[in-house]
């Protein structure tokens, strides 16, 4: 049977976009849909415009602590509407990007939702279209809980929008996108709350790093309280919300935000017209090579349910344009040992396991910490503490883990995970010179381990 296109593509995301670009870029006729925005949720409502708004939130630190270096300004004020008006314009320019990067790569660009007729057929826009492979690229969705009042709140898609600036604000959950917001709005200004019905939160993350993370947050004011839960929401007639927890209690303010998980997003998608089956957790059950029970499908990104990061998306995306169209070049994605950051203030960088990962997974284990203030901080203020520790394997020397809070966590550990990726072992790091005067420097001058 002769298709339409080699490749279609569903959803024009991290994911999606690099699977499309590739495969055309080896030959392939490809088209892409996408019903919302090009570059998907890490580019519109996800990682660009969040880590704008974490820059936006530790100016306030810089400007209070330049006094230290004898600068004076008259007291400074934020506004809102120009950061996210700012904000708006970079991320259109970033659209366009993607609009030109598909159409110069010969990808065929159809912008509406698309639905599955058969394994085999996609509509868009009242069109059918044909293709040998399709590919669901499609994302996830917040998850709202079901309670009382939860009109009232918002999630992150609707977070980057909002007019202005709450004064109070409350975010319940206890993943690194519901702590990621609540720094921003404490770095704003906002009297924040975080709930999370846990002991702590970032569960997964190394102890030591969750629980250096809480003080820090405390220190600055955050109001963090863990182990409950909210119950209701009620809107008051001046337009404030009076939030109800499950211990009776209420709280006042301005906006609630809901930061509780995600969902695949396969809404009217049409998968009942194909063999595509879901895993236990909800999500699109693909094999090692990313396709779905449907042997025509394939499926890949968060929609899959994997590592819910950019990065993995786009490596997924790139092994499948290798695998279906230059397979000479196929090398599968390694899922080990990815680094990953919490955009905090301050930020969390990680890499490799845990202490509990390692000695779980049966390690005879040596740790190494350093707790520091760093030299920046010096001539200001804050008692801010940066914090680094190495896991590190007794019996062999191979550095495990490296976890970091503090300044610039996420672009120190870039590089660290590529030393643990080559396998450095502590001896390694020793003999690795330090840039002084840097933080990350401590990192290979760590000499004595904590006591076990
Ligand atoms: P997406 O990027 O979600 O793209 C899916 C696309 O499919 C969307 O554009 C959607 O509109 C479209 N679509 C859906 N259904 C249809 C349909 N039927 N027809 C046509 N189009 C459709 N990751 C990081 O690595 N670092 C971060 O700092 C980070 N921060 C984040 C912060 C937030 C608030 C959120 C929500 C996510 C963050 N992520 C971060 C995660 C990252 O955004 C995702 O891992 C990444 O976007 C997944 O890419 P994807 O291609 O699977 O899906």
């Amino acid at each position: 049977m002769a298709f339409d296109y080699d490749l279609f593509v569903i959803g024009a995301g991290s994911g999606g976009v690099r699977a499309a670009r590739f495969s055309a870029g080896f030959g392939a006729r490809v088209a892409i849909a996408e019903s919302r925005y090009l570059g998907g949720t890490c580019v519109n409502v996800g990682c660009v415009p969040k880590k704008l708004l974490v820059y936006g939130a530790h100016y306030s630190e810089d400007l209070e602590q330049a006094h230290a270096y004898g600068w004076t300004a008259s007291a400074p004020t934020f506004d809102w509407p120009t950061l996210i008006a700012n904000k708006n314009e970079e991320i259109q320019r970033l659209n366009g990007v993607y609009r030109s990067l598909l159409v110069k790569s010969g990808v065929k660009l159809f912008e509406g939702h698309a639905r599955l007729v058969d394994p085999h057929t996609v509509e868009v826009n009242g069109e059918r279209f044909t293709a040998e492979h399709i590919l669901i690229a499609t994302g996830t969705w917040p998850n709202v809980p079901d309670i009382p009042g939860k009109e009232h709140a918002i999630t992150s898609n609707e977070v980057f929008f909002l007019g202005q600036l709450p004064k109070r604000v409350l975010v319940m959950g206890g993943g690194y996108i519901a702590v990621e917001f609540a720094s921003i709005f404490n770095g704003l200004g906002a009297r924040t709350t975080q709930i999370y019905r846990g002991e702590l939160f970032l569960r997964g993350f190394d102890r030591s790093i969750r629980e250096h993370l809480r003080d820090e947050l405390t220190k600055k004011g955050l109001d963090l309280r863990f182990r409950t839960t909210i119950k209701r929401i009620d809107k008051q007639p001046d337009g404030s919300l009076s939030v109800t927890l499950d211990d009776g209690s209420t709280i006042e303010t301005d906006l609630v935000m809901f930061a509780t998980g995600r969902r695949p997003m396969v809404d009217n998608l049409g998968l009942e017209n194909t063999g595509v089956t879901f895993n236990d957790d909800g999500f699109i059950r693909v094999d090692e090579h990313y396709v779905s029970t449907e042997p025509s499908i394939l499926a890949l990104g968060d929609v899959i349910g994997r590592v819910q990061l950019t990065p993995v998306a786009t490596a997924e995306g790139m092994a499948v344009a290798r695998r279906l169209f230059r397979p000479a070049e196929y090398r599968p994605v390694d899922y080990h040992g990815i680094p990953t950051a919490v955009f905090s203030l301050p930020h969390i960088g990680t890499v490799g396991l845990t202490e509990d990962q390692a000695v779980l997974a049966g390690h005879n284990i040596t740790v190494y910490e350093s707790r520091f203030g760093t030299l920046k901080l010096a001539l200001t203020e804050s008692n801010e503490k940066t914090f680094m520790r190495l896991i590190v394997d007794a019996d062999t020397d191979k550095v495990l883990g490296v976890h970091m809070v503090g300044a610039e966590a996420g672009e120190i550990i870039q590089g660290m995970a590529v030393a643990l990726k080559a396998g450095a072992t502590k001896r390694v790091f020793d003999d690795t010179i330090g840039i002084h005067p840097t933080s990350a420097e401590e990192f290979v001058t760590m000499r004595t381990p904590i006591a076990a």
